[in-house]
């Protein structure tokens, strides 16, 4: 049932079915959606579909991400607000990584029941589930702009993110060259460190599990990550010549990005920007540090800082040789190759 349902019902049968789970939270989304208001989102949730107008230069950029319990998150480990903002970062690092300003986000969920329900005096997950991902939206001027709503056996959020980007600014995988200086945004490995972090503490629990962030400063890196869409804007227009967000961890996509430009690169295992609490293994291998990867001309001079996040150069990009693989780390022993080793579904 589409949220727009609530709109096409007549207001005595709203009133009657207001109590009941789904009306009633689709009514709630509504109207806490009201504060996210984006400018060119024309018409939000209400009606059978949205209306979004970028301006006359600009492309519409999209991107779908599907949350999946078990899989994306742990209903027994990870705060709903968390997992609220954690599933909208996912499609808003996206749009950060082809250089897209944020416009609207449609969010499908299937839960059980009782993640709806209020436990007692504890508000329902999917309230607090709403905290987490309206809170970022609010901060990025994203709309929440439509969506759907199933009960479901297994909780899963998808989420559509749009965006806006000239095309001619817009980031691509397939823009980078031999020559090219690599960098990263950001530091690596803190979203890993915090999970495996947050893993202990789940299997070492007795009764409700609670987080001292403060004592575990990987685990809010975890929590709380940060889509680089300034950062992603700014690339756009200083001639960065390809992009990526750092999902599913650095070997894994820069692996994607050297196919998609048809090149090879050199990783400097030296100047990889390590979070304090990250091994080297978590930095190259693990995911959901959503940092931007990127590479640029070497005549172009990048600032050591881009909206107040930190600039590293890591490498630089080569020409592919055949039968060689794409990506090599080089080390105080030499080099080596670096195999794609972050999450690959179905592997
Ligand atoms: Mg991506």
């Amino acid at each position: 049932l589409p949220y727009s349902q609530s709109m096409r019902l007549g207001k005595k049968r709203l009133a009657r079915e207001r109590t009941s789970g789904e009306l009633a939270l689709i009514e709630q989304i509504r109207s806490r959606a009201k504060r996210t208001q984006a400018a060119g989102l024309l018409l939000g949730i209400g009606d059978d579909c949205a209306l979004l107008r970028p301006r006359p230069s600009e492309a519409l950029a999209v991107t779908t991400d599907l949350s999946i319990a078990g899989r994306h998150f742990l209903l027994e480990g990870h705060p709903p607000e968390v997992v609220g903002n954690r599933t909208l970062v996912r499609g808003l690092s996206d749009l950060a990584a082809m250089g897209a300003r944020p416009l609207a986000a449609f969010l499908s969920l299937g839960l059980p029941a009782e993640l709806v329900r209020a436990q007692g005096r504890e508000r329902a997950w999917v309230d607090r589930f709403l905290d987490g991902l309206l809170t970022l939206a609010e901060s990025y001027g994203v709309s929440l702009a439509g969506g759907d709503l199933a009960e479901s056996p297994l909780a899963t959020a998808d989420i559509i993110a749009i965006g806006t980007v000239a095309p001619s600014r817009a980031l691509l995988r397939s823009g980078a060259k031999a020559g090219d200086n690599l960098y990263v945004t950001g530091q690596l490995g803190g979203s890993a460190a915090g999970l495996e972090a947050l893993m202990k503490l789940v299997g070492r629990r007795r009764g409700k599990l609670s987080i001292p962030l403060r004592r575990h400063p990987a685990i809010a890196t975890h929590f709380n990550p940060q889509p680089r869409v300034a950062q992603g804007l700014w690339l756009g227009r200083h001639g960065a010549s390809a992009a990526m967000d750092l999902s599913d961890g650095l070997s894994t996509d820069l692996t994607h990005l050297c196919a998609e430009s048809g090149v090879a690169a050199e990783v400097e295992a030296a100047r990889l920007p390590l979070h304090p609490a990250a091994t080297l293994a978590q930095a190259l291998h693990g995911g959901e540090d959503y940092e931007l990867l990127f590479t640029a001309p070497a005549k172009a001079r990048m600032p050591r800082t881009i909206a107040g996040v930190a600039v590293t150069r890591i490498g630089r990009i080569v020409r592919r040789q055949r039968g060689k693989s794409p990506v090599m780390l080089i080390g105080d022993n030499g080099s080596q190759t670096l195999e794609p080793g972050g999450w690959q579904h179905f592997a």
